[in-house]
């Protein structure tokens, strides 16, 4: 059997369990911690130093012998039978030579892509991986909004939010569910997304006057994607108020075959990569991110907390559930979310934003802060490291529905 050498990234050994366990096996005599030993990996850089790690005598011995086959075992994604095989008698017969048992389990890429979203959403982005790996499908089938008829109004004490200032040029507008923010401005106000048109006269109209704004000075409406939880509220702000709607071109194109409860926007701008939307002193810059639905927007923008600024990175579109039958647009939706991510580094954001309260716990960080303390942490600030997680979450689940696809009977 020829065994061709994978690349090594320090980072997805550090993230897979199973080669972490074997470091174990292989590590000095002692070395139990799993935090050290996953520190020790993550600090590795690529083969040569995982080569150099001290290794008990035994264990040295076979290491050195077998590593090219032990790393590949450790790093193949798609084990056939043959493959399996070999290498469960590799790790076997490592684990015997330490006195140690191994488990090794062969997994799927499916399984490899759930790994790594579960991983990556830690205990901070659950609410992300249940919707977007767990649960792809459809919850409503049928449902995802955006489509005219007749509207239930759910009961209001289900959904409604008092407002919140959450930093000194953005409040928080939205439902416990959904988000809208008022970002102000030198010369008027921008506001991103809309509600359900229920929400949008009592948390948006009524939501800007609680809080000292003026509705009439929105000059803009920025709208993260063509779907009724975002976007019903945007013709009431056209119509009343002259705002200017920016949409995604793909998702213009969607609402203008419907009848939006609140009526249909007539299409003002279209959003487009790149694009920089600038009132006074303030811009918000367009990440075009296809994916959960084709003219999803994102947006990167800049607030100050008590003077200080910072990037928010907001994430436009979550759930799969309208391309969860097609690799392509998960695919698609995948490369729009490391894009994001690295645009979002570039800029160095540290605070996250969506526009469900059940992937940025928007609702329960906005009432957090009555309780914030001078000089603590803002709740919505959670860092670069952070904001790469989350969308590591939702390019991972999107990667593992498509591989799901792949399987027979899918
Ligand atoms: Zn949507």
């Amino acid at each position: 059997m020829s065994l061709k050498m994978p690349e090594i990234d320090a980072g997805m050994i550090a993230r897979r369990p199973e080669i972490v366990a074997a470091m174990r096996v292989l590590l000095p005599e002692g070395s139990t911690s799993t935090e050290e030993d996953r520190l020790r990996v993550h600090k590795a850089d690529g083969l040569t130093a995982y080569g150099e790690l001290p290794l008990t005598s035994a264990a040295g011995e076979f290491y050195a012998t077998h590593r090219a086959a032990l790393v590949y075992c450790l790093l193949s994604n798609h084990l056939g039978r043959v493959r399996m095989k070999f290498c469960s008698a590799m790790m076997l017969a490592a684990a015997l030579c330490m006195g140690a048992a191994v488990t090794y389990a062969a997994e799927d890429a499916v399984e490899t892509h759930q790994r790594n979203a579960k991983d990556a959403a830690g205990l901070d982005f659950q609410g992300t991986l249940v919707r977007t790996c767990i649960a792809p499908v459809p919850l409503n089938p049928g449902g995802g909004g955006g489509g005219g008829g007749a509207q239930k109004v759910p009961d209001r004490s289900t959904w409604y939010a008092e407002p919140a200032k959450v930093y000194d040029n953005l409040y928080f507008l939205g439902t416990k569910i959904h988000s809208s923010w008022a970002l102000t401005t030198s010369q008027g106000i921008i506001l991103i997304d809309t509600l359900y048109n229920y929400a949008v006269e009592p948390e948006i109209v009524d939501g800007m006057k609680k809080m000292g704004l003026d509705p009439a000075q929105v000059k803009y409406v920025l709208i993260s994607h063509g779907h009724g939880d975002h976007d019903e509220g945007a013709n009431l702000m056209q119509q009343r108020y002259g705002a200017k709607i920016v949409m995604g071109g793909p998702d213009w194109d969607a609402i203008e075959k419907t009848t939006m409860p609140g009526g249909t926007p007539k299409r003002d701008i279209v959003g487009t990569d790149g694009q920089k939307i600038t009132l006074g002193d303030t811009t918000v810059t367009i990440v075009a991110t296809p994916g959960h639905t084709p003219g999803t927007l994102s947006f990167l923008f800049s607030v100050k907390d008590n003077g200080m600024p910072a990037t928010v990175a907001y994430s436009g579109g979550t759930a799969l559930q309208v391309i969860y039958r097609d690799i392509a647009k998960l695919n698609g939706y995948s490369d729009s979310e490391k894009r994001f991510a690295k645009l979002a580094a570039a800029q160095n954001a540290t605070i996250l934003m969506s526009n469900h309260s059940e992937f940025d716990n928007a609702y329960i960080k906005a009432r957090l802060l009555a309780v914030r303390k001078p000089g603590e942490a803002h709740p919505f600030d959670v860092g670069t490291e952070a904001i790469a997680r989350y969308l590591t979450v939702k390019s991972e689940c999107a990667l593992a529905q498509a591989e799901r696809l792949k399987r027979p009977n899918s």
